[in-house]
């Protein structure tokens, strides 16, 4: 899978499993759009693909925001050209049961994992139809799957992608863009970090892999759903869960 000379736009990519997807990206000779919420964020991703003699530039956005996302499309417009890939991967939780969960719970999780993912797209279809090539992918859950107690706003939110996923496939699948999902069981990073230790452990010893996951595992997949490839592979959704859900 050859990205030379692609520009890809990674979403979430300050951290984990956006980190690593930048940079197995970079590393495949894609110029990579890391985004976080903050330049500085961004920049640490951006700086790590370039001391290993990669390209990547940093943007700051709040992807729920819909003039910040249409500021960052302009600017990657303007600074690196036509994104050919976009992976929306930045995404949020806010866990706690129904019966406590606040207004602002549900709206927030919303905003960031589904709207903000619809956000990015909208953006980036315009440029994609022109080129009439583009390659979308959403990164999902196992959660959205299975559900989880406690995650009912996350659950939905990620749920919900799969709806979207075949929708954009259906409407543009004749103009060259596919979209599709991956959907990551338990990888380590920050947002697992909090979990009892006793649930990783339950993690580790129940997944036929024998392990949590790692971010290259979710790059894998999504690098192939973003090469020239795949192009008959379109609304699908992939999980990488080391066996966990089976
Ligand atoms: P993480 O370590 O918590 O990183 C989240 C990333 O999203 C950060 O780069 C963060 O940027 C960015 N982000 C959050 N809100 C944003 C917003 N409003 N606008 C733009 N960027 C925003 O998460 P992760 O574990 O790598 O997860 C990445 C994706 O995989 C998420 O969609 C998550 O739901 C999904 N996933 C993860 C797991 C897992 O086990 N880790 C399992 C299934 C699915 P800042 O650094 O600027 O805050």
């Amino acid at each position: 899978m050859n990205f030379t000379d692609q520009i890809v736009i990674v979403t979430g990519a300050s951290r984990g499993i956006g980190r690593g997807i930048a940079q197995a990206f970079a590393r495949q000779g894609a110029r990579v759009a890391c985004v976080a919420t903050t330049e500085a964020g961004a920049a640490s991703t951006a700086s790590a693909i370039q001391a290993e003699g990669g390209v990547a530039h940093a943007f700051a956005c709040d992807i729920s925001d819909s003039a910040s996302v249409d500021n960052l499309f302009a600017q990657v417009l303007d600074q690196m050209g036509t994104p050919s890939v976009l992976v929306n991967n930045a995404g949020i939780t806010k866990d706690t049961l129904i019966l406590r969960m606040k207004d602002e719970d549900w709206d927030r999780v919303i905003d960031v994992n589904l709207k903000g993912t619809f956000l990015c797209i909208r953006a980036a279809l315009k440029p994609m139809m022109k080129a009439r090539y583009g390659r979308i992918v959403n990164i999902s859950s196992i959660i959205g799957n299975t559900g989880q107690a406690g995650q009912a706003n996350y659950a939905a939110s990620k749920a919900g992608l799969f709806g979207l996923t075949k929708s954009v496939a259906k409407e543009v699948g004749s103009r060259g863009i596919t979209c599709n999902a991956v959907c990551p069981g338990f990888i380590e990073t920050d947002m697992t970090e909090s979990l009892p230790v006793e649930m990783r452990e339950h993690v580790a010893k129940t997944a036929p892999a024998g392990r949590l996951g790692a971010p290259d595992d979710i790059a894998a997949a999504v690098l192939f759903f973003a090469s020239r490839e795949s192009a008959y592979v379109t609304g699908q959704s992939l999980t990488v869960d080391g066996g966990l859900t089976l």
